[in-house]
């Protein structure tokens, strides 16, 4: 079918590419929401309509990550970065530390905010090397009287993930912004999970929390409403107007994943495209290095140099020319950074691989 509009191989780190179907959908959806005689934009959040989209947002999300009951599916604001403020905020108790597993930029971040409210402890912190590897569970050390060990299940910036859920003591909290429904995560094994949804479900404006409800018993007391988990859970996350446009994209972008076999077939098609690239990296002679350890990379952002910045620039301004936007790696790694979400299709991979044996073949 050809389509009225041109679209481009949208690498961007986050907000980024979204499945166009679900795109199809809302501008459809967008004069009139499905015989309401209004966009989901302009409807009260009190409304039938919406209430249903919210629900549907939550059962969709509990059913792709197979999330138990003893769990609460809420849907905020203020970004992942307002997750760091939280949660401290809420369960870092008075004489309590916490532990946190920085191997990366966004960890780091986490880390600051919490040392604004309480002692912090980095049990591990990846730094030194650069942010390269995700350590093994079980190298690492907690406190067993720390209130919780929060961690980044795959660090945006620098490409490196975990690939294994966390085997900790103390009840964990994950950052998972930048991979959330890439692959399969047992949810019994975190108290809270939290997410933007720019990355993987969705546009900017919401931050999907998996809380799990026995950590409403650890709150502190006299929270500001917003910011208190309690007051979100009781009001569904309608405490005040939610951001009701970005948790109907959510909920479309869930039944889309859903009808392509789940998360399960996200990580198949994932895997294979990040493979594509990771082949290319490991077998131009050199010419392509990868940030992260081969056992921490992710499937998620691609991260690797070229031998000079004159020859990233190069590289990045001819991808551009040539369709493929939102190449070049953050000023921090520097090289390049391919994002490949969950939306981002293969054939994009394969024209930035091909691109990039071309481009090692000329240069190399
Ligand atoms: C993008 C990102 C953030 C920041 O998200 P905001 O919604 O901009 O606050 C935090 N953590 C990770 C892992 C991210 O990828």
């Amino acid at each position: 079918m050809t389509q009225p509009y041109h679209r481009i191989f949208n690498f961007s780190a986050g907000p980024c590419t979204l499945p166009v179907t679900v795109l199809e959908q809302a501008r459809d959806d967008l004069m009139n929401y499905r015989g309401t005689g209004m966009s989901v934009m302009e409807m009260s959040h009190r409304s039938k309509p919406f209430e249903t989209i919210l629900a549907q947002a939550q059962s969709g999300l509990k059913e792709l990550l197979s999330i138990p009951d003893d769990y609460d599916i809420l849907f905020l604001q203020g970004g992942a970065s307002q997750q760091f403020t939280m949660i401290p905020l809420d369960f870092l108790n008075p004489g309590k530390s916490a532990d946190y597993v920085v191997t990366g930029t966004w960890g780091s971040k986490a880390v600051e905010s919490a040392k604004l409210l309480a002692p912090v402890d980095v049990v591990y912190n990846g730094k030194p090397e650069g942010y390269r590897t995700a350590p093994d569970w079980s190298m690492l050390n907690f406190n067993k009287d720390a209130a919780y060990a929060h961690f980044t299940s795959n660090e945006t910036i620098q490409g490196v993930e975990f690939h294994k859920d966390p085997t900790c003591s103390i009840p964990v909290i994950c950052d998972m912004s930048s991979d959330i429904l890439s692959r399969k995560v047992d949810v019994s094994k975190y108290s809270l999970i939290y997410a933007g949804a720019q990355k993987n479900m969705g546009p900017a404006g919401v931050t999907a929390v998996i809380l799990k409800k026995d950590m409403l018993s650890k709150l502190n007391q006299n929270l500001a409403p917003t910011l208190d988990y309690k007051v979100q859970a009781d009001n569904n996350s309608m405490y005040n107007t939610p951001p009701c446009w970005s948790i109907y994209l959510c909920s479309l972008v869930y039944q889309n994943l859903l009808v392509h076999e789940g998360v399960e077939g996200a990580n198949k098609r994932n895997n294979a495209k990040a493979n594509l690239l990771y082949n290319v990296i490991d077998s131009c002679g050199g010419f392509y290095k990868g940030h992260a350890d081969q056992k921490s990379r992710s499937i998620m952002n691609v991260t690797f140099t070229l031998p000079s910045e004159e020859l990233t620039i190069e590289f990045v301004k001819q991808c551009t020319a040539d369709g493929m936007d939102g190449l070049k790696g953050h000023r921090s790694v520097g090289g390049c950074r391919a994002s490949l979400y969950n939306a981002f299709p293969l054939e994009g991979c394969q024209k930035l691989a091909d691109a990039m044996v071309d481009f090692a073949k000329k240069k190399g």
